[in-house]
């Protein structure tokens, strides 16, 4: 599906960066795994995805940090020699009531989720524009669509990275580089293991179908969009959260 393609994933050494950097490369693309501390869980996603027979690297970088997103983005075109499509899925949450919410703690969320999203778009469009088949995918979440109690940084970052996703989308539409953002519900990964155990069970009840949703169920969608049978979507936010919004 996506054979001779190269992908770039932030966020890639775990949760659903994982599942997507496997997916892609299990349909045939190269992969560059973006990991922001823990190296040994990058280099096992590495390893899984070469064993599917494609070229594979795990690079350092601090998504919000512009000059080092800069370096790393001429790095992986000077390894790979193109790239395709951009996954921007690195992200963080640090909750709290909004009339308690400490400044570094809006700022750090708004730093890694959008301006993180800004600084790859910004730094890879340029190789991603001589893509025939371009692909940006923004990680978005139903909290930047609804708003969510707790979330008002998180909600802030998310709902800016739809704005941002719009704008890519028209930007680069001329050169058939489509941008979508995909804004899952709750899905099963560290992110959400921190929630206490009676969230988690409201969530369950709060979902039409009855669960939270596994990384892999985000990653076919990611898949579906980077394919060429998305060809015609772009500027959209499609929701995976298992109707909790419908
Ligand atoms: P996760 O915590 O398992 O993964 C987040 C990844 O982002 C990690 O690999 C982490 O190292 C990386 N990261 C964080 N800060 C970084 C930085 N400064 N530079 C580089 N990388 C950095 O969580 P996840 O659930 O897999 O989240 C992936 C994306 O999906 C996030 O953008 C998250 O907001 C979004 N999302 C998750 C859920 C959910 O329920 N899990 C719901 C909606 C949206």
């Amino acid at each position: 599906m996506l054979k001779g393609k190269t992908a770039v994933v932030t966020g890639g050494s775990r949760g659903i960066g994982k599942a997507v950097a496997l997916a892609f490369a299990e349909n045939g693309a190269d992969i560059a795994v973006i990991f922001s501390g823990n190296e040994a869980a990058a280099n096992e996603v590495v390893a899984g995805a070469e064993s599917f027979g494609i070229k594979a690297r795990a690079y350092q970088c601090d998504v919000s940090d512009f000059s080092q997103t800069k370096d790393v983005c001429a790095k992986i075109f000077k390894e790979f020699g193109k790239i395709d499509i951009l996954v921007n899925n690195a992200g963080i949450t640090k909750d709290g009531l909004l009339l308690s919410m400490k400044e570094d703690d809006f700022d750090a969320v708004i730093n890694v989720n959008l301006k993180g999203a800004f600084n790859f778009t910004r730094h890879l469009a340029r190789y991603i524009l001589k893509s025939p088949v371009g692909r940006i995918i923004n990680i978005s979440s139903v909290s930047g669509i609804a708003g969510n109690v707790g979330q008002g940084n998180y909600s802030a970052s998310k709902a800016g990275l739809i704005g941002l996703t719009k704008t890519s989308a028209k930007e680069f539409a001329s050169r058939n580089v489509t941008c979508n953002a995909i804004a899952p519900g709750f899905i099963e990964t560290d992110m959400t293991s921190v929630l206490p155990e009676e969230i988690l069970q409201n969530v369950k009840t709060a979902v039409p179908l009855k669960r939270m949703g596994k990384p892999e169920e985000i990653a076919a969608l990611a898949l579906f969009l980077a394919s060429d049978a998305a060809s015609y979507i772009t500027g959209e936010v499609i929701k995976a959260d298992g109707g909790m919004y419908a």
